[in-house]
């Protein structure tokens, strides 16, 4: 997920093949971003450009993917941020450091040849949340060098820049931001349903020794309500505990151990991962 900030620009081509389940999700970003490979056809039926579009989902649930799939997509260079990164103690420091993402970006394009690019901003609500009356002016100036950025992009400008935000928290955003012309494109990112709990588990299965005695479906039903995130850790501390049990391949019962450590708090998986 976000965090590693603008340390993550290499250039992954990760596909939209590779993210389970998020079958309307996925639809819905490709039809958005059909906009900006035809980009001749919008702007001749005088179609307003795509700027921004909004991933609004529970963690975990592959909006970062989704992201790196989108400029993979369109054959941009890709960017990340988190919302996290432009707070700061200092007025202007949040908002030259949004200023730098977007020159980095162009100047990211132009060198790699690409004629766009895409700027994945996580936790877009930690800069964009509702403006109160003047309490957090730091902030305000972030976000209204993340709107000043937004304007100035133009349809036609090479390198394109295209904006993906992604958010946990859709109704914090303050209203200038999701307006037409800005992040007016919202896409769900929903916790996934038995089907697509079980292409996530087979995604983080196929580099795993499964035994053959193990039911994927099985475990997708007894996964309910867990998050992309949460099933690649089931994977993980599977295997893990097959390590532990010196096996050479990853059975049912490790993957029981692994459901029931997932389920109860996440917190320490990070840290045991060997
Ligand atoms: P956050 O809101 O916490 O930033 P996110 O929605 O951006 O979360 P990702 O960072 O995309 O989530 O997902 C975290 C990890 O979980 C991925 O690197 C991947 O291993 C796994 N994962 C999540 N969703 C999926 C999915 N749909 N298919 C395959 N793997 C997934």
């Amino acid at each position: 997920s976000g965090g590693e900030g603008r340390k993550e620009v290499k250039s992954t081509s990760f596909t939209f093949e590779q993210i389970g389940g998020q079958n309307r999700a996925k639809q819905e970003l490709i039809e958005a971003l059909d906009f900006l490979v035809k980009r001749d056809q919008i702007e001749k039926l005088g179609i307003r450009p795509l700027k921004g579009i909004l991933l609004a989902g529970p963690p975990g649930t592959g909006k970062t993917l989704l992201a790196k799939a989108a400029a993979q997509y369109t054959d941009s260079v890709y960017m990340a941020a988190s919302g996290s990164e432009f707070v700061e103690m200092y007025v202007g420091v949040g908002a030259g450091r949004i200023r730098d993402l977007f020159k980095e970006a162009r100047a990211k394009a132009k060198k790699a040849g690409k004629s766009s690019a895409v700027i994945f901003i996580d936790e877009i609500e930690v800069i964009g949340g509702k403006r109160d009356g003047g309490q957090h002016r730091e902030y305000d100036q972030t976000l209204n060098q993340l709107l000043t950025e937004m304007d100035g992009i133009h349809g036609n400008e090479s390198p394109r820049i295209l904006i993906i935000a992604a958010t946990n928290r859709k109704e914090m955003l303050d209203s200038a931001l999701v307006r037409p012309g800005r992040f007016d494109r919202h896409i769900g990112v929903d916790l996934p349903d038995k089907k697509g709990r079980l292409q996530i588990l087979r995604i983080h299965a196929s580099n795993k020794p499964i035994d053959e005695s193990v039911d994927l479906t099985g475990i997708a039903e007894q996964t309910f309500s867990f998050s992309g995130a949460q099933l690649e850790s089931v994977m993980n501390e599977a295997a893990i505990y097959a390590l532990r049990d010196n096996a050479d391949s990853i059975t049912s019962g490790h993957l029981h151990m692994a459901i029931d450590k997932v389920m109860l708090g996440e917190k320490s998986d990070k840290e045991t991962s060997l």
